[in-house]
């Protein structure tokens, strides 16, 4: 079984003025029925660590480098995030692959550099608005998984996360037949590529504003298995009933 995952993308947002929020997280979700994940700004990695310390709430950083050490001004390693409390990490977002330029290659040897340091590498997929228009979800989406998952890659070490880039932070999401094909889809391309068992341990989440007006609709569809929330996992107001609907989904 395929144990559910509420994953919150702070993005670049907050300092140590926001770490309360955690407390209130955790305080109202000491039992939730699924599995939560807090991706903060590296700023705040450890001192999350410590307010979450008695928490079930899992930590996370938003990019990692290829490399464990060396000179890379301003970059952060695999290892650094482990060891400020981090146990996965964000890679290839679309802001990322937008603002960066990183390529599927390069989101591969990110996700390999973070499973050898120990970490759960959540792997982000998606097409754009002209793409979807253009009929060519299917075959970008492919594409993507193709070259960004290692071929070590299992539902242990790697979460995908489907993430429509016209869907994020814009208030627009996707049908439900839509993001069912898609989900779908993935999962048939990972049970191709990794086998019926391995292709069926991986978790995959959706993502592109999530709300708690649209989460119980969302974590319906097939093969959704969580989600990674942008907006609002920046509220534990918002954040906390999108948590529910998904323990509630777990049954
Ligand atoms: C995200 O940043 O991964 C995201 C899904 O953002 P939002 O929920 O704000 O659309």
């Amino acid at each position: 079984m395929r144990r559910k995952l509420a994953a919150g993308n702070w993005k670049m947002n907050g300092t140590s003025a926001e770490l309360d929020r955690l407390a209130t997280l955790a305080e109202r979700h000491s039992a939730a029925g699924c599995d939560v994940l807090i991706c903060p700004p590296a700023t705040l990695l450890s001192r999350a660590a410590e307010a979450l310390s008695d928490s079930q709430i899992a930590l996370g950083g938003q990019d990692c480098h290829t490399a464990s050490t060396g000179a890379h001004t301003g970059d952060t390693s695999a290892e650094m995030l482990k060891d400020a409390g981090a146990s996965h990490v964000i890679l290839g977002h679309s802001e990322r692959r937008a603002d960066h330029g990183e390529s599927d290659a390069l989101v591969r040897a990110k996700s390999e550099a973070a499973i050898s340091a120990g970490l759960i590498a959540v792997i982000c997929l998606g097409e754009s608005l002209e793409e979807r228009e253009a009929g060519q979800t299917l075959e970008v989406i492919g594409t993507q998984l193709q070259g960004s998952l290692p071929d070590s890659a299992s539902g242990e070490t790697v979460v995908i996360a489907y993430e429509p880039v016209w869907a994020i932070g814009t208030g627009k999401v996707p049908s439900t037949e839509q993001i069912g094909e898609v989900h779908d889809f993935i999962r048939a391309r990972l049970e191709e590529r990794f086998g019926a068992e391995t292709g069926g341990s991986f978790r995959i989440l959706y993502g592109g504003s999530v709300k708690p007006g649209n989460a119980a609709e969302i974590f319906a569809v097939s093969n959704v298995d969580g989600a990674l929330v942008g907006g609002a996992s920046l509220k534990p107001q918002d954040f906390g009933p999108i948590i529910d609907a998904l323990a509630a989904s777990a049954g």
